[in-house]
């Protein structure tokens, strides 16, 4: 049994915990610079929270809402822009993953004046400012990773840089703050959960520790999917699901992603379908491909989530996602290109070629094609 096994963020989970725990935000400094979304730091109420803190404190804050959905190279440099002119001592990231993961490339670019493109060479002459993570979604995790996942339209996917300097210093989760988020983007985050679990679990990079949590999370996303379904979930079970994606990202700190996400990223890109829900549509399929290499393991999978097979999980898939999206063969092609150029590609238990991604796509999508 061999592992390494890292986490330093530090984290506060429960309702009100910013609250509670106010006082660790007085050792990071004078100036805080908060980037969020549009709309999710305010219609969470995570905003106001914090906002209040750095009052009582006498923290000079500053509220950067220009964070995009899967944000670019552009998007952040200019967030690095406005953070080193600000003079930020740390960040504050409130949101789902895009505003988390747009915190911790704003925390690398405020000390560091470097085109962003050199983000994925994953040295920096500076350490980054200290990052603060809020949740307002269930799903990425990112709260707990060192990763950062940006938009390249240079090569037109998504891709991920990060390293032990980019882990976020504290993570504050309140499934409070979950609670506003629309059915939909719900259902989809909670699927980027038990991708996070199960592609590190089913992946090569695997450990005893890993396991530990991917199995939890799978157990608990188990345990909701019914009330996913239904639309019917409580505050308890929004608790679970944020207790979920934060053993998810526990999971992937240490496996990284596999072939679903790889391929997730071209639906996004190309097709603009939500992160979530990009991951999804291959799930099933996945899981048909890698079934032979991975068996024991896979079963364990369907039993933890308390489903009958890999054509049960199917349809609960199909029941959660609409399954409404149609990709020309020429499409399919270059998706699969795509993903076979992502290192992640590797870490999937099963050697796969573009020829297999090409079919794991045409399997999933097949009903509409
Ligand atoms: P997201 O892109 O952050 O947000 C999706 C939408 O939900 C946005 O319109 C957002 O509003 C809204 N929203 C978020 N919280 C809300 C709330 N409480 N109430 C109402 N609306 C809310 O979605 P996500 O799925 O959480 O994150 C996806 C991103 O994370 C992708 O870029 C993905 O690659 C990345 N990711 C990162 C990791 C990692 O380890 N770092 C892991 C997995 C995924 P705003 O427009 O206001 O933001
Ligand atoms: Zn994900």
């Amino acid at each position: 049994m061999q592992f390494k096994f890292y986490i330093p963020t530090k984290v506060f989970f429960g309702k009100d915990c910013i609250k509670e725990y106010k006082s660790e935000l007085k050792n990071l400094g004078k100036k805080a610079m908060i980037v969020t979304g549009k709309s999710s730091g305010r219609m969470s109420g995570a905003l106001a929270d914090v906002i209040n803190v750095c009052e009582e404190f006498k923290i000079d804050y500053m509220v950067h809402d220009r964070v995009e959905n899967n944000p670019s190279l552009e998007n952040v440099k200019d967030g690095g822009t406005v953070a080193s002119s600000f003079k930020a001592d740390f960040i504050i990231g409130i949101g789902g993953g895009s505003p988390l993961d747009a915190a911790k490339a704003i925390a690398v670019l405020a000390v560091n004046d470097i085109n962003p493109l050199e983000l994925f060479e994953n040295v920096f002459r500076n350490k980054p400012l200290p990052v603060i993570t809020i949740p307002t979604t269930a799903g990425t995790g990112s709260e707990v990773t060192q990763y950062s996942i940006l938009t390249r339209k240079d090569i037109q996917t998504k891709m991920s840089f990060g390293n032990e300097h980019t882990f976020p210093e504290i993570a504050f989760l309140d499934a409070g703050y979950t609670e506003s988020m629309p059915y939909d983007i719900t259902v989809n985050t909670a699927i980027d959960t038990l991708s996070h679990a199960m592609e590190g679990y089913l992946g090569k990079r695997s450990t005893t520790a890993s396991d530990l949590f991917a199995e939890k999370a799978i157990k608990i996303f188990g345990e909701c999917v019914d009330g996913l379904i239904k639309n019917s979930l409580n505050f308890n079970d929004r608790e679970k699901l944020l207790y979920a994606s934060m053993l998810g990202g526990m999971t992937i700190a240490h496996t990284g992603t596999t072939i679903i996400h790889g391929i997730g990223y071209s639906f996004t890109y190309f097709k603009g379908v939500q992160h979530g829900k990009a991951n999804g549509l291959t799930m099933a399929e996945y899981l048909r491909f890698n079934y032979d290499v991975s068996k024991s393991k896979t079963d364990n999978v369907l039993i933890l989530l308390g489903i009958d097979g890999i054509d049960e999980f199917r349809e609960v898939m199909d029941k959660l996602l609409q399954n409404d999206i149609s990709l020309s063969e020429e499409e399919i092609r270059m998706f699969a290109a795509n993903t076979m150029k992502l290192k992640s590609t590797a870490n999937n238990i099963k050697d796969v070629t573009e020829e297999d991604i090409a079919v794991i796509i045409k399997n999933s999508l097949k009903e509409r094609m």
